[in-house]
């Protein structure tokens, strides 16, 4: 399709704030923008002035169809600035706070005296459903965007069903009375899934749970919007899709995201960043992972959210101690919470010439280096998109929500990675790097992550279904304001 001509569609982006929803969301706008709409990306006024900090003010200025606003979130100004902040007070705060904001801002860009074109569409995030409702309610189109997992989706959807069929809530001593083992076979589209794998959200002691609550209102108001937009790919969740296509017929599994992204060329989008990191880049570390042979090395990322205890410290650095293998590990400013990272001199001297540490990398970039082994992930999706696009078996440790979910798909669906226990222990992780980096299945276990890199590169190749998909979302906007 040939880029649009004037007057440009415009389109409102409003991702949840935090940063595996803005990727995503820039990656998106990016593609609409190279593709000829006018773009208003709208982000939290904190995590604004943090992009602000991370990339420097150039990053905002010089595209006059790109424009960044910001509305307040609702929260008091935190004390760390560069942490982020606690998710489910944000939860929260957007739904509670954010509508009249934005509301006021799309009537703002519709006003003819705003120099933009008339608003075309506002795409919310599927976590965001009061941007829907101001679409609504000001006569615009709405769509969703669902950043995360189909399969995540899928279980928010089960809420209901699930206190219906008396399975929620869980008793008190559910951690022990292996109710977590049991199997649901009865979900349309998911195999194999028991109640420990759907997202951490659902297990709650009581009804009244405030993040029970809105997974439940979030998803179902997602489900019911015009259309929703996923970032994932036909060829991997297949059969959620068809069974989620059955609740509402119009979906866009438009993914991965950024390697459809390379049909459009940063240099050719005018940006002068291609990066949306709420954190300063060490890309230092790309030379680091030249000097390495290939898939020798193991690379421990927990994202953006993920917290870890003084316990978890030390067991993940002995456990990369004790493997003799080259590591490059990221821990954020604020991963223990507050509390300053404090690693044992034996370990660092012990680990000097083999170990790079530092506080946040160029990840899709890491994760495509010939020489990254395995991966050890919290199973976010952003990430669980990357390494699979990377050829990268993962080690899971899910932390919280639907990652929980992408674990299983990622271990018993896709056979793409093995999961660690929540407790952590150095010995354990040993021996799966070693079986995943050296061990009797490695060449099988590569060939598995080739096929679904594969797979994902073939979805987004033109005539494939995300290249299609992604061409479908842009027409059925334009008609709809024809
Ligand atoms: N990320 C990055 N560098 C880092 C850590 C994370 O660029 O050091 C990016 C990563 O590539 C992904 C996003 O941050 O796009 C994290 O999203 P994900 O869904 O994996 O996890 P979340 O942070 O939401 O838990």
């Amino acid at each position: 399709m040939d880029s649009i001509q004037t007057p440009k569609p415009h389109a409102v982006c409003v991702p949840f704030p935090a940063q595996g929803h803005i990727n995503p969301f820039m990656q998106l706008a990016k593609l609409l923008h190279c593709k000829g709409f006018h773009i208003t990306f709208v982000n939290t006024e904190f995590n604004h002035n943090r992009l602000v900090r991370s990339l420097g003010q150039d990053f905002v200025k010089g595209l006059s169809d790109f424009t960044f606003e910001t509305i307040p979130d609702g929260l008091p100004p935190p004390s760390n600035k560069d942490a982020t902040q606690d998710i489910p007070s944000l939860c929260d705060s957007t739904k509670r706070h954010c509508y009249g904001p934005l509301k006021e801002l799309v009537m703002k860009l519709n006003n003819s005296s705003c120099e933009v074109p008339p608003v075309s569409c506002i795409i919310a995030d599927g976590s965001m459903s009061f941007a829907m409702e101001v679409a609504r309610d000001l006569g615009i189109q709405d769509l969703q965007f669902w950043t995360a997992s189909t399969c995540g989706l899928m279980g928010y959807l089960q809420c209901d069903e699930l206190v219906k069929r008396g399975i929620l809530p869980l008793k008190d001593d559910f951690v022990t009375n292996g109710i977590l083992d049991t199997s649901l076979n009865w979900i349309s589209g998911m195999k194999n899934i028991r109640i420990k794998d759907l997202p951490s959200f659902m297990r709650i002691t009581t009804l009244n749970d405030f993040m029970f609550n809105y997974v439940v209102y979030e998803s179902q108001s997602c489900l019911r919007s015009s259309s929703i937009i996923i970032n994932t790919v036909e060829e991997l969740e297949g059969e959620i899709l068809d069974s989620l296509k059955a609740k509402n017929p119009n979906i866009y599994n438009i993914g991965p995201l950024h390697l459809l992204g390379r049909h459009f060329p940063e240099k050719d989008m005018g940006f002068k960043s291609s990066e949306s990191n709420l954190w300063k880049n060490d890309s230092n570390c790309i030379e680091w992972l030249d000097k390495w042979k290939p898939q020798s090395v193991i690379y421990v990322n927990y994202g953006s959210i993920t917290v870890i205890t003084e316990h978890h410290l030390n067991e993940f650095a002995w456990e990369l101690a004790n493997s003799k293998l080259p590591f490059l590990w990221i821990m954020r400013s604020d991963v223990m919470m507050g509390k300053s990272i404090s690693l044992p001199l034996e370990f660092l001297d012990e680990v000097k010439d083999r170990g790079y540490i530092t506080s946040w990398c160029p990840q899709e970039q890491v994760l495509s280096h010939p020489s990254i082994g395995v991966f050890l992930t919290h199973c976010g999706w952003n990430s669980t998109l990357e390494s699979i696009c990377g050829g990268v078996p993962m080690i899971c440790w899910p932390f919280f929500a639907e990652q929980q979910t992408n674990c299983r798909y990622i271990c018993a669906t896709w056979g793409v990675g093995m999961e660690i226990d929540r407790d952590v222990k150095r010995e354990e992780i040993k021996t799966l790097v070693k079986e995943i980096i050296e061990g009797e299945k490695v060449i099988e276990t590569r060939l598995e992550c080739l096929e679904w890199k594969n797979k994902a590169i073939k979805a987004t190749d033109i005539g494939g279904s995300s290249y299609d998909n992604f061409h479908k979302l842009i027409k059925e906007i334009v008609d709809h304001n024809v």
